[in-house]
C-alpha cells in the first residue's frame, strides 16, 4: 500500500460526466489498495468566469475578495467529486485549503506556501478516507483565503505530496505529457518518457504550459516524482524525477515557446551605479515580474537597457518607467509588444559547445531576426516576433528532434 496523491485539472472535470469519470480512475487506485489524496482544479473555465465577473463589478477588485471569489471554483470542483465518490459506494471528504492545512503568506493572488499542516488530512486518511483537497488555496496566519496564481492546483498537489511523504504525484491533466514540443504546433514531436527535474523547470518557465513551474522546484527540493498523463487515456505518460539516465540526458529535450512576451527599452542611460536598480526596484514594488534583463556594455558612458514583461504588465510598466527614464537623464523609452520567445531546453548542452550556433543556424535559415538572447547553463531562449513563433518552434525541432527520447504507446 502506497499513499498517492492525484490531481486534476479543470478540463478533466469540466462537467457533471468528467467528474464521474475520475471518481471511477481514483477509485481504481483505491482498489489497488493504495491511500489516495486528490487536488482538484475548478471546473472548465470556471476561474476565467470569475474574473471576468469581478471585473463586470469593479475595474479593480479588491485583492481580497478576489482570492475568496476565485477559491470557491475548486470548492465547488471538490465537493461534486467527494459526492461522486460517495454515489459509487467510497468513503471520500472533501477540504478546503484551509482546511487541508495550506498556510500561505498574505500576497493576494500570488500567494506562496510557507508550510502544510496535514493533521486533518492525516486523520481522514486514517479513517479510510478518499480525500480530495481543493488546489490553488490556502490561508494566512490571520484567516484569510489566499490563491496561489494561475495554475497553481499543481502547486498544491506537489506540496501535499511532500509534506505527506508521497510515493508519487500524479498530475492528470488533457494532454498525455510532457512533448518534445507543443503537439499543436509540431505534429512530429514526442512524449518524453522520463525528464529530469531540471530541464523540465526550465520548459515550464520558458512556456510549456504542461505544469506549473512552482511545482517543478518543489518536486525536485523534496524529491517527490511527478508523473504527467491524461486523464482521458490509459498512456503512461511522463515521469519527472531526479534519476533520468545518463545518456539521456546528454540532449536536447523539448523546445518551449512563449507568445506573450513584451519589451521596453531605456535608450540613452547613463552608466553610472544605482541606475539599474533605479529602474527594477520600482518595478519590484508595482509587482510586475520582470524576465529577460539586458543591458549594453557602454560607448563613451551612455548604455541601453533592454527588458522583458508579459504583455498584460507592459501599460503598467511603461507608467513606471517613464517618468524615471526622465528623472535619470535617459535619452527615450520604447516598447515592443508583439514578441515571442522559443526556448531549446537540455542538459547536454552543458558540456557540449555549437548548440548556440546550431539553434541560431536553424533560424537564420527561416529568416527569423532574433532580438535577444538569454542563457542559463541548460537553456538558450531567442526573443523574436510573435509572428514568427510558430514558425521558430518547427524549425527548432528539425534541427534538434534526433536527440529527443522517444517513448512509445
Ligand atoms: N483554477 C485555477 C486556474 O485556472 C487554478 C488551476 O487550475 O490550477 O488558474
Ligand atoms: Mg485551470
Amino acid at each position: 500500500m502506497a499513499l498517492i496523491v492525484q490531481k486534476y485539472g479543470g478540463t478533466s472535470v469540466a462537467d457533471a460526466e468528467r467528474i464521474k469519470n475520475v471518481a471511477r480512475r481514483i477509485a481504481r487506485t483505491r482498489d489497488e489498495g493504495h491511500q489516495v489524496v486528490v487536488v482538484v482544479s475548478a471546473m472548465g473555465d470556471t476561474t476565467d468566469k470569475l474574473i471576468e465577473l469581478a471585473y463586470q463589478i469593479s475595474e479593480r477588485p479588491d485583492n481580497r475578495e478576489l482570492d475568496v471569489l476565485l477559491s470557491t471554483g475548486e470548492v465547488v470542483s471538490s465537493t461534486l467529486l467527494a459526492m461522486a465518490l460517495k454515489a459509487m459506494g467510497y468513503p471520500a471528504i472533501s477540504l478546503t485549503g484551509a482546511q487541508a492545512g495550506i498556510r500561505t503568506d498574505a500576497a493576494f493572488s500570488r500567494a506562496r506556501i510557507l508550510k502544510v499542516e496535514a493533521k486533518r488530512v492525516i486523520k481522514e486518511l486514517e479513517k479510510g478516507n478518499i480525500v480530495i483537497v481543493a488546489g490553488f488555496q490556502g490561508i494566512t496566519e490571520e484567516m484569510d483565503i489566499t490563491t496561489l496564481g494561475r495554475g497553481g492546483s499543481d502547486t498544491t498537489a506537489v506540496a501535499l505530496a511532500a509534506s505527506l511523504g508521497a510515493e508519487v504525484c500524479q498530475i492528470y491533466t488533457d494532454v498525455e505529457g510532457v512533448y518534445s514540443a507543443d503537439p499543436r504546433l509540431v505534429p512530429q514531436a514526442q512524449r518524453l518518457a522520463e525528464i529530469g527535474y531540471e530541464e523540465m523547470l526550465e520548459l515550464a518557465s520558458y512556456g510549456a504550459q504542461v505544469l506549473h513551474p512552482r511545482a517543478v522546484e518543489l518536486g525536485e527540493l523534496f524529491h517527490i516524482p511527478i508523473l504527467v498523463a491524461s486523464s482521458f487515456t490509459e498512456k503512461p505518460g511522463t515521469l519527472i524525477h531526479g534519476g533520468v539516465a545518463m545518456e539521456v540526458r546528454n540532449k536536447v529535450r523539448g523546445i518551449a515557446h512563449n507568445r506573450n512576451v513584451a519589451k521596453i527599452t531605456v535608450v540613452g542611460v547613463p552608466d553610472r551605479p544605482g541606475i539599474a536598480a533605479a529602474i527594477f526596484v520600482p518595478l519590484a514594488e508595482a509587482g510586475i515580474s520582470v524576465d529577460t534583463i539586458v543591458q549594453n556594455a557602454s560607448i563613451q558612458g551612455i548604455t541601453d537597457l533592454t527588458f522583458t514583461v508579459s504583455k498584460g504588465d507592459l501599460a503598467r510598466a511603461m507608467e513606471v518607467v517613464e517618468p524615471i527614464a526622465k528623472s535619470i537623464g535617459a535619452r527615450e523609452c520604447v516598447s515592443d509588444a508583439k514578441l515571442g520567445a522559443v526556448s531549446i531546453v537540455g542538459t547536454g548542452m552543458q558540456n557540449t559547445p555549437g548548440y548556440a550556433a546550431r539553434m541560431f543556424g536553424a533560424l537564420s535559415e527561416k529568416n527569423i531576426n532574433i532580438q535577444l538572447i538569454t542563457t542559463s547553463e541548460i537553456r538558450i531562449t531567442c526573443i523574436i516576433n510573435e509572428a514568427e513563433v510558430e514558425e521558430a518552434v518547427r524549425a527548432l525541432h528539425q534541427a534538434f528532434q534526433t536527440e529527443a527520447d522517444t517513448a512509445s504507446g
